[in-house]
């Protein structure tokens, strides 16, 4: 692979952690600590140690941020993966932590506030910047991104120029969605809307319509965003004019469906199937990490849409990096620990 000499990596897979600081209404109770009884989270490096009930976890990351760390002190530690597809690799990007845990923060920001873009406007911004910087070299860069979300194993385009709301209302768009993989390792999804873009304008451009398209989809179906994944997909295609190599990379970021559990008891028909099906693609994302990191000989990418989805960009020598994040404060202690035990198994 090409220009990319830098870029080390133990393994393909990586697993940051990453501590949201606590929010406004929560700080009154912990002066801002984020150490109360009985459970505490102490940072050590890499390293995160939980007391739970007076037991000790402790959990250790290839990388660990604290609450303070900016948008642009974690963009610093990823510039290096995103600059990768540019170079021909398959890079996959994903936030997964419960609900408020500060998935989107991390991968989109906060609305209104440049300072705070996340990594997915970072990502872009930087990929446009090196394509311009290639040019003098004889690099010619195509770039088309795709925009979907994965509810109840279904998928949805979010960048479908018509939006049939009475097919929504029904469950179905009336579109097949069909996923193929070909021989060169392409994903093909079938129906899906595949744009042609120039600049981070126009793809922020398509972000916001991605997300007006999930609010209304939110709407119709009476459900939450955070109920479903969100994948964003930029293919990118190289050519140098002079050398005559070729390059075809792929970055894929996505946004994860909240990864608490929800009672089993209190749910019934629709939210019950809803949370079977959240459950169920995110034990198959880490069975299908688990397995690639163990170098099994069977990777069960079939078992989930979202991984199906993802096989190509997942195996091989594609680079995979997962954000655990987790929210501070002691009422989240139980579901903080079930994340840190996911992002363990898949370390
Ligand atoms: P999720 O997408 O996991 O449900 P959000 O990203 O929406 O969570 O975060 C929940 C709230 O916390 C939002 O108001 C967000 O702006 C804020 N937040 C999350 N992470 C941070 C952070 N690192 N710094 C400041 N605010 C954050
Ligand atoms: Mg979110």
């Amino acid at each position: 692979k090409l220009h990319n000499t830098i870029l080390e990596l133990k393994g393909n897979i990586r697993v940051f952690c990453r501590v949201r600081p606590q929010l406004s209404d929560d700080i009154s109770s912990n002066q801002g600590k984020v150490f109360s009884y009985p459970t505490s989270m102490e940072y050590l490096g890499r390293g995160i140690d939980m007391t739970q009930n007076g037991q000790k976890h402790s959990f250790t990351f290839d990388k660990v941020f604290m609450p303070d760390t900016s948008q642009e002190e974690v963009f610093v530690e990823i510039s290096q993966l995103v600059q990768s597809a540019l170079d021909g690799y398959k890079v996959c990007i994903f936030a997964y932590g419960q609900t408020g845990s500060g998935k989107t923060y991390t991968m989109m920001g906060k609305p209104g506030q440049p300072d705070e873009k996340g990594l997915i406007p970072r990502s872009l911004e930087q990929i446009f910047q090196t394509k311009q910087a290639l040019q003098p070299q004889g690099w010619r860069y195509e770039m088309q991104v795709s925009m979907l979300e994965i509810y109840n194993e279904t998928i949805r385009d979010l960048l479908s120029p018509i939006r049939d709301l009475s097919r929504i209302e029904n469950g179905t768009t009336g579109k097949q969605y069909t996923i193929k993989h070909d021989a060169n390792g392409n994903t093909l999804v079938s129906d899906l809307t595949i744009v042609d873009v120039q600049s981070s304008r126009e793809v922020v451009y398509l972000l916001d319509r991605a997300a007006h398209s999930r609010a209304v989809g939110k709407t119709q179906m009476n459900e939450q965003s955070s109920r479903s994944h969100f994948v964003f997909t930029m293919q990118i295609t190289g050519v140098n004019e002079s050398t005559e190599q070729q390059v075809q990379g792929v970055l894929n970021l996505i946004d994860l469906a909240g990864s608490e559990r929800i009672s089993k008891s209190g749910s019934t028909g629709d939210r019950l199937k809803e949370t079977q099906a959240i459950n169920k693609s995110l034990s198959s994302l880490a069975d299908v990490i688990f397995a690639l990191a163990k170098k099994e000989d069977h990777v069960p990418f079939r078992n989930s849409k979202l991984t199906y989805l993802l096989q190509p960009c997942l195996g091989g020598d594609s680079k995979t990096l997962m954000f655990v994040n987790i929210s501070p404060e002691p009422s989240s202690a139980g579901e903080s620990l079930c994340s840190l035990r996911f992002a363990a198994r898949v370390n």
